[in-house]
């Protein structure tokens, strides 16, 4: 069996891409990671579909829930930022306009597009009981976006598809939106299924790793983290929420957590108020 690297079709493109975006490293965990297509052009798609995800779904404007998510937003970005700027990784945040939104829906979900557009479910906030569970879950989030796992899950999605760089995805967002926002809700979880492209369980941990010291450096407590995907496994019903969809072994995401723990005891201890 050839490997799609080395059939023609692909070859050509694949090399040209891989030397002009070559790889880079993920903040915190320092994976390498080899990016298909320029952030930007996710940004630019990113925003085009979240905007319509507000303009059909119910976003819920007023009360005490939706400025939680809001807050907690606002802080963990502003936290996140002034540490990606510290650290030489401003590029991470090049582009991104943070918006934090509650939707009125059932499904207990949450997701962050490219660019830092950020949705909570209504479904989701019982699970998350109080602030420090909506910032575990933001800091999970969010770490997806700084991460770039969308651009991963995109690419890979390209490729699948047979088109061949992030030039034909930007064709395709004019000519195709339906599509596009198709492979754009797979990538990021949108909605209350699991696409092709489920969310595997190397994003999901490193979201988590992440999104653990994330939350700590926005002075919330991150020894909740454990607790709250203690409440998420115990939810129950016939359907497991998306977000547990490729994290089978609860125990192995918990032992997880447990190593990371004094790390980010450590930092919110420095970040406390
Ligand atoms: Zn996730």
């Amino acid at each position: 069996m050839k490997s799609i690297l080395t059939s023609p079709k692909y070859f050509v493109p694949l090399f040209l891409i891989l030397l002009v975006y070559g790889c880079s490293k993920v903040p915190l965990t320092g994976r390498r990671q080899i990016r298909l297509m320029p952030e930007s052009t996710l940004i630019q798609a990113s925003s085009l579909s979240y905007q319509h995800v507000l303009d059909t779904a119910k976003i819920v404007k007023t009360g005490a829930q939706a400025e939680m998510v809001k807050r907690v937003g606002a802080r963990i970005a502003a936290a996140v930022e002034k540490y990606l700027k510290e650290n030489g990784f401003q590029s991470r945040i090049a582009g991104f306009n943070w918006q934090f939104n509650l939707i009125q829906d059932d499904n207990v979900n949450a997701w962050c597009m490219s660019g830092g557009k950020v949705a909570f479910y209504t479904g989701i906030m019982p699970i998350c009981k109080d602030e420090t569970g909506v910032a575990v879950v933001m800091g999970h989030e969010i770490a997806h976006a700084i991460a770039r796992h969308g651009n991963e899950r995109v690419s890979q999605s390209i490729v699948l598809q047979g088109l061949s760089t992030g030039i034909d995805f930007a064709l395709l967002m004019k000519e195709e939106p339906e599509t596009t926002r198709q492979i754009l809700n797979t990538a990021f979880g949108v909605g209350g299924q699991v696409g092709m492209l489920a969310f595997s369980r190397k994003h999901e941990s490193e979201s988590d790793e992440m999104g653990l010291l994330f939350m700590a450096m926005a002075g919330y407590d991150p020894s909740e983290a454990p607790k709250f995907w203690d409440r998420m496994n115990n939810i129950g019903g016939q359907r497991p929420p998306v977000m547990l969809s490729t994290h089978p072994d609860p125990g192995k995401r918990q032992a997880d957590l447990q190593a990371q723990l004094p790390k980010a005891m450590e930092i919110y201890n420095q970040n406390k108020r």
